[in-house]
């Protein structure tokens, strides 16, 4: 597994090449891989799987799609946004939750209904062990209007800030609907999420191996803003999940001014209160990190 900062990731399992979300282009001075990457250099993709429509997220899956041929699995807003980016529909499988994806090779993709984090609630990032409480029941006009107000906060960031937002913009209507994965291989199961939110029934059911939990901004839990922090998000997700490692997403500080680079500590000491006996990886920038490595097979 390769990561390439945010919540974008390269799986090569087997002869199999999958990206989780495809955004690699950076503001200068972002975080990320070193020298920064594009897009357009990737030269082998089979999938590209899209937790959801945002541009942190989407960007980049047109470009890797015209270069690689590989097929884009996302919501039908992801699919209309890429359609509309020129990606031929025969590259392009909407889901919604519910599918089970042969990706070949012995590995298999389930799709899941998800959430997004309650991005409306807050303009720069909180530090992970910061309780935050409130914003209850917030109406979704309301919530939509504080998110139209973040957008302003964000393009005040500077000109580089202002030019990325510019090229970046697809015309996503909201996040598209956020979805989680699961893959099934040969060498175990790992669940995907690009966004601090889940559906406490759906993932309380889950069983895998490994977990890719997002840990940015303030969660969502079954619609509403978590009444904690956001360490004790990824704790509680991981204690309904069971996987036998956990790795990050979304934590780096890829839009400086907005995000933050997040401290792991409190989310590790979190983790190990509500699940002693599960490991943090911490894999750097590109390197190769191997996901199963190391684990005991169910
Ligand atoms: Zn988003």
């Amino acid at each position: 597994m390769d990561w390439y900062g945010c919540a974008t990731y390269r799986l090569t399992l087997g002869e199999v090449v999958v990206f989780l979300d495809a955004y690699i282009d950076r503001v200068p001075g972002a975080a990320g891989p070193q020298p920064p990457q594009r897009p357009e250099d990737i030269e082998r993709a089979d999938w590209i799987v899209i937790g959801h429509s945002h541009f942190d997220h989407l960007w980049g899956a047109e470009r890797i799609a015209a270069r690689t041929g590989a097929t884009i699995i996302g919501s039908h807003e992801t699919v209309r946004v890429m359609e509309a980016a020129g990606v031929p529909l025969a590259q392009l499988m909407p889901v919604a939750g519910g599918e089970r994806i042969e990706l070949g090779d012995g590995v298999f993709v389930s799709v899941y209904p998800s959430l997004h984090s309650c991005v409306w609630s807050h303009q720069g990032m909180h530090a992970a062990d910061e309780v935050c409480l409130g914003d209850l029941f917030v109406t979704h006009q309301d919530r939509q209007a504080r998110f139209g107000q973040l957008f302003e906060f964000i393009g005040s960031l500077g000109e580089d800030t202002k030019a990325h937002l510019r090229d970046s913009a697809q015309g996503p209507r909201g996040d598209g609907h956020t979805l989680v994965y699961v893959f099934d291989t040969p060498d175990g199961t790992l669940l995907y999420q690009d966004t601090s939110g889940h559906w406490s029934g759906i993932v309380a059911n889950l069983r895998p191996d490994v977990a890719i939990i997002a840990a940015a901004g303030r969660a969502n839990i079954d619609g509403e803003p978590i009444q904690g922090s956001l360490a004790q998000f990824v704790a509680r997700q991981a204690a309904l999940l069971r996987p036998k490692r956990v790795i990050l997403s979304h934590h780096d500080d890829w839009l400086p001014g907005f995000s933050i680079d997040t401290d792991v500590a409190p989310i590790r000491e979190e983790l190990a209160r509500w699940l002693p006996h599960c490991e943090l990886a911490e894999p750097g920038y590109l390197d190769g990190f191997d996901i199963f490595g190391g684990l005991t097979k169910r």
